[in-house]
């Protein structure tokens, strides 16, 4: 997790990068925000349109796509033991 103190030292360094966890986490330096370094729950991420906002957007998307199919899934699969069970248990 980001601490306050990591925060405020990345945000006195600008050209330091980011660890892959933090970025992993949906961490970057927007330029549209002049820099800021924001996280993608804050308020300004639903603002912001640069080039690295716009990748962790697509692949959050594809990762909640990716629960919403498992969790589909996994509900066919229970559906299918629940007949199983009621029609010859
Ligand atoms: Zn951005």
């Amino acid at each position: 997790m980001m601490s306050a103190k990591r925060y405020s030292f990345l945000m006195e360094n600008q050209s330091e990068s980011l660890t892959l966890q933090e970025y992993e986490e949906g961490w970057h330096f927007c330029w549209d925000w002049d820099g800021l370094l924001i996280h993608k729950d804050d308020v300004e991420f639903s603002c912001c349109s640069c080039q690295s906002g716009e990748f962790i957007r697509r692949k959050h998307e594809k990762r909640n796509l990716f629960l919403a199919s498992s969790l589909g899934i996994f509900l066919f699969v229970t559906f299918l033991c629940w007949l199983y069970i009621r029609f010859y248990g």
